[in-house]
């Protein structure tokens, strides 16, 4: 037999996943020399043998590749045999090696399921995890990633456990977290009347029937703890939404299993991929059978997930429901509570029970959120189990600090050629949250050491990042908003060249001092030329003018119609005290307090309020999503516009007024109004295409959060002949500023431009 080499770099998911002991396993099963070893590129695995058991080898590792890891580039090189008698696993070589090895957590195994079910240490043990599962970024302290470095180095591991957690053939080989019933956490329920439940059989019994008697139980998670009620139970809804100061946007429920939220939620293979996948997130689908009024509140979809932590799973067994209302628990806007005293102290007092664990959590995390649109997964809210693995990059970011936006606001470090984000931090105008947005800057710091060398932040001089940017005391860079959100998806594909950029959003400062928001960009990741935008409306008020979608209905009507408005068209307005009217169209004959937008996110308001579909928003874009819920999606008509220097919808309005007065059904005229949009997206595209000879399309901003706008968009443009990108595993919405903040500030130090 011939001996041979072969040298395998490896690229994607396969660090901190349980990787190498992986690789060793299967190398040593198929009898093969050699090691390997983690770098920040990725993994090196170097073997010899046969040339037959090196190709089964390689064969088999992508065929039983662990479920959390994912691989992206496989190169193997032919080398020469150095002789070596045995595998091993080589230790990381440097601390920057380490460092791109913070896993994600990751939901819990079916192997580990299974040994809660037969393992006698293990049997109904709610932390039972291994290599392949587990918490990981939510306990992490600091690096190099071992126990001791993590939020379990107070429970010792008991002779048994030490021996997996050593045992190079365990799945529980360096595993972390390892722990059984006679070492690890326990879970512990506090009930009402000051006793605490610790027989873990009696509380999950307990909790299964406090839930069934329609209570709110408050439930320590992964990331944070969550509130859990019955979702049919529609008294026990609203009392949740009264404690937790919750106006109208929907809850999100968990599921037993996939089977069962299939009974109840339309969904496609892609979205149950999604649903069932490791990373567990929060999916949003189409409602099939109802539940209580009070959990989607109007809305056609409702966010769904599976049990991720052997805990949810054991819930579900005892209990008579096939999902439960699982909501993040913090009080209104503030950040979900990690802590078991602030537990106590803020939501024992208001929910039946508190059900705790004595693990600490480190880092918080929010559920994430995604949903699918052209079979693509597209993340809203990037937290647990994808925070804070790494973005390549194709530029070196390495000392960058961005400091994204201000709500749902997430920042980002550059290590290298990597970008990495933090979880969702959430809207910094809350003090609670920019607490949680300094402290876990610092962590980032330390635990990537990081240290920072230009700062990048939104144009916005009172964004309370771009304050904290301007305070670190090293040079600082700004990004136009809509630049910064074009630019993200641009990192997200690697893309670093003059293309088309569309974005809508709500909100975000523009280069004239203006609030922009429609906006057609000729840009790359230097430089950014608005060619064209959506037609400035005054918004009467400020920023208050989201709350009252609509005043921006008034601001459109007024702009068009001047102030004969209410003679011309009383129906519209029916139900709108005099009052407020006055007060409103005084701001806008006046401008007092009243700037301009060219904002997508004011428009869908406007129409919103327009159809009488949402006059009064309860929730930030919840006029825009109501609207779109009601679209008739057959719909293949659309509104005439205009287009050049600016596109305006007057004749948009003109045709929708005429269409509400002839009676024409509301989802009609939603759907011929996405269609207008859309329309307007194509034919501006093709202008600058004409003029530039550019044929790429970028797609970002909040506003392409609505699927019918998006696949609409993408489908008509590269019928168009455009090439289209838009954003899947970085959000669109201002959680994904931060890393076009990024690569924006990493494009102009590579050409030089800051000192
Ligand atoms: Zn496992
Ligand atoms: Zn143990
Ligand atoms: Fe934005």
């Amino acid at each position: 037999m011939k001996t041979v080499a072969k040298k395998i770099k490896i690229k994607g998911l396969v660090q901190g996943v349980g990787f190498r002991p992986f690789i060793y396993r299967l190398a040593t099963g198929h009898g093969l020399a050699g090691t390997v070893e983690n770098n920040n590129t990725g993994v090196e695995i170097f073997v010899e043998s046969s040339s037959t058991a090196i190709g089964n080898f390689i064969k088999d590792i992508e065929r039983k590749l662990p479920e959390a890891a994912s691989i992206s580039k496989f190169v193997v090189d032919e080398s020469s045999p150095l002789g070596l008698k045995s595998f091993t696993i080589a230790k990381s070589r440097s601390l920057s090696d380490e460092i791109t090895e913070v896993s994600p957590d990751i939901a819990v195994c079916t192997n580990c399921l299974h040994d809660m079910k037969t393992q006698p240490r293990r049997l109904a043990y709610p932390f039972t995890n291994c290599t392949n599962c587990g918490p990981r970024f939510t306990i992490i302290r600091d690096l190099p990633y071992d126990r001791d470095k993590t939020t379990m180095s107070v429970f010792e591991m008991c002779p048994d456990c030490k021996k997996e957690y050593t045992g190079i053939l365990d799945r529980r080989f360096h595993a972390q977290p390892v722990a059984c019933a006679v070492c690890g956490p326990h879970y512990s329920l506090l009930l009402k009347d000051g006793r605490t439940v610790n027989d873990f059989s009696g509380l999950l019994n307990t909790t299964a029937q406090l839930l069934q008697d329609g209570v709110i139980v408050a439930v320590k998670g992964l990331g944070g703890y969550h509130l859990t009620c019955d979702p049919f139970n529609n008294k026990t809804v609203d009392e949740l939404r009264l404690l937790k100061g919750r106006e109208g946007k929907p809850f999100a429920l968990m599921f037993k299993d996939a089977q069962t939220a299939g009974d109840y939620l339309f969904m496609n293979t892609a979205e149950e991929q999604l649903l069932t996948s490791w990373r567990r997130p929060i999916v949003l689908l189409k409602i099939k059978k109802p539940f209580a009024p009070s959990v989607s509140t109007g809305l056609d979809t409702i966010g769904a997930m599976l049990p991720y932590m052997p805990f949810h799973h054991q819930l579900f067994e005892k209990l008579d429901l096939p999902a439960i209302v699982l909501t993040s628990g913090n009080i209104s806007d503030e950040p979900i509570i990690i802590d078991n005293s602030e537990a106590i102290k803020k939501l024992h007092p208001l929910t039946a029970a508190t059900l705790t664990y004595n693990r600490e959590i480190h880092n918080r995390t929010d559920d994430s959120v995604a949903f699918v649109a052209s079979d693509k997964v597209r993340l809203i809210r990037r937290s647990r189990s994808y925070a804070p693995s790494p973005i390549q990059l194709q530029l070196n970011a390495e000392g960058i600090f961005a400091a994204g936006a201000e709500l749902v606001n997430c920042f980002a470090i550059g290590k290298n050629d990597q970008a990495i984000l933090s979880q969702h931090i959430g809207d910094l105008q809350n003090l609670e949250t920019l607490e949680f947005y300094t402290e876990s800057v610092e962590r980032f710091r330390r635990l990537f050491r990081f240290d920072p060398q230009l700062a990048v932040a939104d144009k916005h001089p009172d964004y309370l990042s771009t304050r904290f940017a301007s305070e670190m005391g090293i040079p600082l860079l700004f990004v136009q908003h809509h630049h910064a959100h074009i630019a993200s998806c641009m990192a997200e594909y690697g893309l670093d060249e003059k293309l088309i950029g569309i974005c809508f959003d709500g909100t975000g400062l523009g280069d004239d001092g203006n609030i922009w928001g429609g906006e057609f960009l000729v840009c790359d990741l230097n430089e950014s030329r608005r060619f064209s935008h959506f037609e400035n409306i005054r918004q009467p008020g400020g920023d208050a003018v989201t709350r009252h979608p609509w005043r921006m209905m008034l601001a459109y009507l007024h702009h068009y119609f001047g102030n004969e408005v209410r003679k011309r068209f009383p129906f519209v307005f029916e139900g709108i005290p005099d009052e407020a009217m006055e007060a409103v169209l005084f701001l806008l004959n006046s401008g007092v307090n009243s700037p301009f937008t060219s904002s997508a996110g004011r428009l869908f308001d406007a129409v919103s309020a327009l159809l009488g579909i949402c006059r009064r928003s309860g929730y930030h874009a919840e006029a825009p999503m109501q609207l779109e819920a009601v679209a008739d999606s057959r719909t293949e008509a659309a509104y005439a516009f205009e287009s050049g220097k600016t596109v305006s919808f007057g004749k948009t309005f003109e045709e929708m007024l005429h269409d509400l007065q002839a009676g024409t059904s509301k989802a009609t005229i939603s759907g011929k109004f996405h269609n207008t949009v859309v329309q307007a997206v194509v034919e501006t595209a093709k202008k600058i295409r004409g003029q530039t000879g550019l044929q790429k399309v970028v797609l970002s901003g909040g506003s392409f959060q609505n699927r019918i706008l998006l696949e609409r968009s993408e489908l008509k443009l590269k019928s168009a002949g455009f090439t289209v990108y838009s954003q899947s595993g970085i959000p669109s919405n201002d959680g994904g500023i931060a890393l076009g903040q990024l690569a924006v500030a990493a494009k102009k130090r590579e050409l030089g431009l800051p000192d």
